[in-house]
This record gives structure tokens, C-alpha cells and sequence, in this order.
């Protein structure tokens, strides 16, 4: 950017300094003209939009902090939670918008946590669906006994795939006594966002 003084174009970097928390870079520039000093800051354009209005950029551990207290109790690991908000931001990124609100945060986590724990699942979305009836549940749990049995009938079509299709990936997995995972999750990449839900099987959290 142009000096803030003399407006000359050039300007060196004199200080980085990683700032919130790894969300934003400030960088201390000297210009080569004028010779002063201004900060410059860099950040994501990547911001949730609260409910209240008020914005302030993606958090990975603020993704983390909501799934934890549904997972209370149960077997779910740290790894297993920064896995699951990284998967959270890539999927909310890939949609190509910089603002995204708390709402489709919430929305955004839901397919990965009911990969990752079932009960952590309904616990979550019951919250943040409000469900406030039994049969909101037993909707809930209808859904995911859909949802496995899906799982169940892709996992034996990646399978007959995979006899077939060879490709160095699988041999080298097959060859180590890995389960054949890499062409699954491939062929679920390429599949449309409805069927994303089953990107990653929870064989690959585990890992
Ligand atoms: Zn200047």
C-alpha cells in the first residue's frame, strides 16, 4: 500500500508480528521515501457473523469449544475435534464466500459430528435445532439410522469399485495392511455436497 504520509508506493517491512491468536499478521513498514513508520495488518476474509451482528473472524477453537460439551463422556479425542473444525472451515471456504453467520457454522458442523459420534450428534442438534419434542429426536434418529445405512451401501459400491480399479494409492495402502480407504474418500470428494456428509469415515478420524 501507498505511505500514509508522502503516499510514495514503496515501503519496507521493518516487523511481523503474528497477532489474535494466529488470525491476523501485523507488519511494521518503514517508507523508503518519507521515512516513517506505519502497521499494516493482514487477516482472513473469512468472518462469522454473529447473531447480534458483531463479526469477528473464524475460530477453529471456537468450533471446538461447541462440539466439546456435547462430546462430554464420550470417546472422542482432541485430534478427533481439531479434525472435525478443520474439516468444519475447509467446507465452509470451499463454498467461496468471506462471511459466513454462526447459524451455518452450526449447520456446517452437523454432518461431520454425526460421522464422528452419534450421541454427540443428537446432543449437539438438539441445541442447536431446538428441538423441544420427542419426536424432533426420533427424527433426529431416524435420519441417522438413514444416514448409516447409506454409509453401509456406498462402503460396499467403493468396494466393488475398488476390485476393479486399481490405482498406486490402493496398492501401496493394501500392500502396508492399511484398509482401503484412499479410494473411498476420493470417489466421495468428487460426489455432489449432498453426499459430503460421508467424506470422512470415522476409520479416518481414528487414524
Ligand atoms: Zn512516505
Amino acid at each position: 500500500m501507498h505511505c500514509p504520509f508522502c503516499h510514495n508506493p514503496d515501503s519496507r517491512v521493518v516487523d511481523t508480528r503474528i497477532a489474535d491468536d494466529g488470525a491476523s499478521i501485523r507488519r511494521r513498514r518503514e517508507c523508503t521515501v518519507c521515512k516513517k513508520r506505519f502497521t499494516t495488518i493482514e487477516t482472513s476474509s473469512f468472518q462469522v457473523v454473529k447473531n447480534s451482528g458483531a463479526v469477528e473472524p473464524f475460530s477453529r477453537n471456537k468450533v471446538i469449544a461447541g462440539v466439546r460439551k456435547a462430546c462430554q463422556g464420550r470417546p472422542v479425542t482432541d485430534h478427533d475435534l481439531a479434525l472435525l473444525a478443520q474439516q468444519v472451515e475447509e467446507h465452509l471456504r470451499s463454498s467461496g464466500v468471506s462471511n459466513v453467520s454462526s447459524e451455518e457454522v452450526g449447520k456446517a458442523i452437523l454432518p461431520f459430528l454425526s460421522q464422528l459420534d452419534e450421541i454427540a450428534f443428537l446432543r449437539f442438534a438438539s441445541v442447536y435445532r431446538s428441538y423441544n419434542s420427542l419426536e424432533d429426536f426420533e427424527d433426529a434418529i431416524a435420519q441417522l439410522r438413514l444416514q448409516r445405512q447409506e454409509n453401509d451401501d456406498a462402503d460396499k459400491t467403493a468396494d466393488d469399485k475398488e476390485a476393479t480399479v486399481s490405482t498406486p494409492g490402493n496398492t501401496r495402502d493394501s500392500a502396508a495392511g492399511v484398509p482401503q480407504h484412499t479410494g473411498v474418500r476420493k470417489q466421495h470428494a468428487r460426489k455432489p455436497r449432498k453426499k459430503q456428509i460421508r467424506e470422512e469415515e470415522p476409520t479416518l478420524l481414528d487414524s
